[in-house]
This record gives structure tokens, C-alpha cells and sequence, in this order.
């Protein structure tokens, strides 16, 4: 950190020592991982710059924005709409944590078989050493996996401003309306707590920046279609991580001055992996900061990631909400519409994200694909055995791996991937 944040974090109550701790971890990590690797985009360095400042400067800006009277909103999924949080002027941050954290405290609110991305959020509250929860005015829950829904009921009693939103199951019109319901119970909610009523000009304004940031990012990951690719996965995955606690706007000039940079590479030929470097899809659960085990895996070994079918990638960024209507009631149809696409595992039956993998293995030119799911995720687990069958039938290569927060079982993955890497260099 390049300024000493400590009486902020003491303030915000964190345990400073645990702290600590934590960053010196989370410092090695990003050293070790992400700055040894060859011929980065110089577009790169603004989000070293804000990885290195996530607990810091990013939180300064958060504090400050509070004294100036707005609200800080945190989330654990990407079905909780930012537009409206812009829409009432408070700032929507990403709650989900990738490392393990205070296991044994985490092990006295939640049973051993409870994936690592909930049992690591319970940790990083536990362990007082997430500046994000302790600076949120309101912490929003949201019923989609089994798993969530009821550890939101624990953590009721852990912070003191949850907020649970409903969320369908089924594609249905009545999943539909359920969706638009809790949307509006949302909007009321965030209109009481800034004291902001949002009216059309205020939504839109949300919706406008909103989908900057989504084209943003979908002008990134279309440049990775070229061959070689311009950026790495891990990369790519660090640019859709910030994209869950940057400022919107400045987030969205970064990502599109690193295409800016993509494009000329592009043109060149340039690339951060040989031509022939077998090009691998990631699908399934979502990766958190500092979870970056699988892409690090799968590039270390040779191959160049192309895609996320994830939350963390183009599950949670595609689409962008009509934004020509004119009352509020219109626009936030819009945005139901919009959220109603999204494809998570929770979903049943759930055909668009089986479709959704097929466009991207197309789309990314992609020569196979690694399932990514969490040891205890039963949506993404129990689905990946259908994407399976489904990609199989269709003749693109899948591995399916399940894993942890731990790093025990890095050379068991990596002994698996380098095996799925040579089939795919070999059928090329
Ligand atoms: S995987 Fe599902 S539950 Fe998790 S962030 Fe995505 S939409 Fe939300
Ligand atoms: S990874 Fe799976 S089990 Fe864990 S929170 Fe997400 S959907 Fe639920």
C-alpha cells in the first residue's frame, strides 16, 4: 500500500494483526502469479495499481464518499441490479472472497460441506479483514443456491444489515414476476436507505453507465478471439474481478484503453502466448479475488485462456438493459428483462447457459473446455454432468474438475490439465 490506511482500518474495525496477514498472503500471490507473467498490455498496470490498492485507496474513496452523505452497498451476486444502487447515488461493491480466511471460527456457523466461496465470505466477516463488509451500509443476500439462502440466516445474526432479496428458480412468467417484485421491493429499499427517490432521469443514468461497463468488457473479451491471444486469462479474469469494486465510470475508460493498446497488438500479430498455445473456454462457478488457482494452472501449463462462462466473466456482463423508455416503472421492466437472461446453475430446468457454452467455444475459437466447480457447488457440480454429455455429443473436449479454496491440490490439477492440454495441442 503507498499510504499508511492503518487508522483507517482501525476505525472500520478490523483486526489489524489478522489484516495483516492477509495482505502480505494475497501481495505473494499477485507477485508470484500475475507479475511473472511474459509481455503484459501496458494497460495492465492500472489494475496492478488497483489490486494493490483494493484494501487502501479504493477504500479511502468508499469513506469519503459516506462522509459526503452517500451509501455503500455490498453484494454476492450478480443479480443484485447496480443501476439502481447508481440510481440513488450509492456505490454496489463485491462482497465474495476467493481465499480461505478463519476456518475455525467459520466451521462453528457452517457445516464442513458448504462450498469455499461462502464458508471464505463468513471468514473474511469472521476475521474482521474485509474493509468492503465493514464499510457497506446494506449487505444484500440473495436465495439462489440452497447453500446461500441459509447461510444468509446465520449471517442475519453476524452483521446488522442484511438484506435478503427472493430469486426465481424458474424461467417461468411467474419467476418473472417474482423477479420484477423483489426488484421494486429492492428499489424501495435503497430509496429508504439514501433518502434519494429514484425517478427516469436518475434510472437511465444508472442504466447508461452500467452498460458502459458491460460494453467495456464486451469489446475485451471480442479482441481475445484473435490468435494469437492479445491477453492472458489471468488477465482477463483480474479485469472482471476489479469490475465488482472499481468506480464504474473510471473502470470504463481503463478497459477501454487497454483495447485501445489490444487493437494495435492485434494488428501486429502480437500475442501473450504462441500462435499455436491450445485455447481453453473456463466454465462454471464464479472466482472471487484472490482466486486464481485454475487460470494460473491451465496458462502455466502452456495453454491460453480465451473465455469465462462464469460470473466472473460473460455470465455476469452480457446483455445490456434497454435503456429507451421513459418512466420508471418501463425502465425497470427493462431491467428485470435484462437480469431474467442470466443463466446461473440455480436455474431449472436451465438450457441458455448449455447454449451460451456452445456460442463461446465458437465465438472464442475455443479448442476445449475446463468445467470449473466448487467441491460442494450441487447447481454448477450436478449441472456440469449434463454440459457434460451435451459438449461431448458435439465433439469439443471437456475436462470437469472440482476443487477448493486450498492449494493441496495444485499438482493433482495441474498432472490433470497438462494431460487435457496435450490432447487438445494433438487434435489441432
Ligand atoms: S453463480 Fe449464480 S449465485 Fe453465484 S453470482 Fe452467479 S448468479 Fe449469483
Ligand atoms: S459456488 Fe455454488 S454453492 Fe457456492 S455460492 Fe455459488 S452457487 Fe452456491
Amino acid at each position: 500500500m503507498s499510504e499508511d490506511y492503518r487508522d483507517m482500518w482501525k476505525n472500520l474495525g478490523l483486526d489489524l494483526e489478522a489484516h495483516d496477514a492477509l495482505l502480505e498472503v494475497l501481495g505473494n500471490a499477485y507477485q508470484d502469479i500475475y507479475m511473472t507473467q511474459q509481455d503484459r498490455p501496458e494497460g495492465m498496470g492500472y489494475f496492478d495499481f488497483v489490486m494493490s490498492e483494493v484494501h487502501g485507496l479504493r477504500i479511502k474513496e468508499l469513506m469519503d464518499k459516506k462522509e459526503a452523505g452517500q451509501k455503500i452497498i455490498g453484494s454476492f451476486c450478480v443479480f443484485v441490479p447496480e443501476e439502481i444502487v447508481l440510481a440513488a447515488d450509492a456505490a454496489l461493491v463485491g462482497l465474495c472472497a476467493g481465499a480461505d480466511f478463519a476456518m475455525e471460527e467459520v466451521d462453528k456457523f457452517l457445516p464442513r460441506n458448504t462450498c469455499s466461496l461462502i464458508k471464505s465470505a463468513f471468514g473474511f466477516n469472521l476475521g474482521k479483514v474485509c474493509p468492503y463488509i465493514e464499510s457497506a451500509d446494506m449487505i444484500v443476500g440473495e436465495n439462489t443456491c440452497d447453500g446461500k439462502k441459509k447461510a444468509y440466516e446465520t449471517l442475519n445474526n453476524l452483521v446488522p444489515n442484511l438484506y435478503v432479496m427472493d430469486i426465481p428458480q424458474m424461467k417461468s412468467i411467474e419467476g418473472r414476476d417474482l423477479l420484477k417484485a423483489e426488484y421494486m421491493r429492492f428499489k424501495n429499499a435503497v430509496e429508504e436507505l439514501t433518502g434519494i427517490t429514484i425517478d427516469s432521469a436518475r434510472l437511465k443514468k444508472g442504466i447508461e453507465i452500467v452498460n458502459n461497463k458491460r460494453k467495456a468488457v464486451h469489446r475485451l473479451s471480442i479482441l481475445r478471439k484473435a490468435n494469437p491471444a492479445p491477453l492472458s486469462g489471468l488477465d482477463a479474469l483480474l479485469i472482471n474481478q476489479v469490475f465488482f469494486y472499481d468506480d464504474p465510470i473510471r473502470f470504463t475508460d481503463s478497459v477501454n484503453k487497454i483495447c485501445d493498446e489490444l487493437e494495435k497488438r492485434i494488428e501486429k500479430g502480437e500475442g501473450v502466448l504462441p500462435k499455436g498455445a491450445a485455447r481453453i473456454l473456463i466454465s462454471g462457478c464464479p472466482m472471487a479475488v484472490p482466486n486464481w488457482k485454475l487460470p494460473w494452472i491451465i496458462e502455466s501449463s502452456g495453454a491460453v485462456v480465451v473465455g469465462e462462462e462464469s460470473c466472473t466473466g460473460e455470465r455476469g456482463t452480457r446483455n445490456l438493459t434497454d435503456d429507451s423508455a421513459s418512466t420508471v416503472d418501463e425502465l425497470m421492466e427493462s431491467i428485470v428483462d435484462r437480469y431474467f437472461k442470466v443463466d446461473c446453475a440455480i436455474f431449472t430446468p436451465n438450457p441458455d447457459r448449455l447454449n451460451h457454452i456452445e456460442e463461446m467455444v465458437k465465438t472464442y475459437k475455443a479448442d476445449g473446455i475446463i468445467h470449473y466447480g466448487l467441491q460442494f457447488c450441487q447447481p454448477y457440480l450436478m449441472e456440469s454432468m449434463s454440459v457434460e454429455k451435451a459438449i461431448e455429443a458435439k465433439n469439443i473436449p471437456m475436462l470437469r474438475l472440482e476443487t477448493d479454496y486450498s492449494m493441496e491440490d495444485v499438482e493433482q490439477l495441474r498432472t490433470r490439465v497438462e494431460a487435457f492440454v496435450e490432447l487438445l495441442s494433438f487434435r489441432r
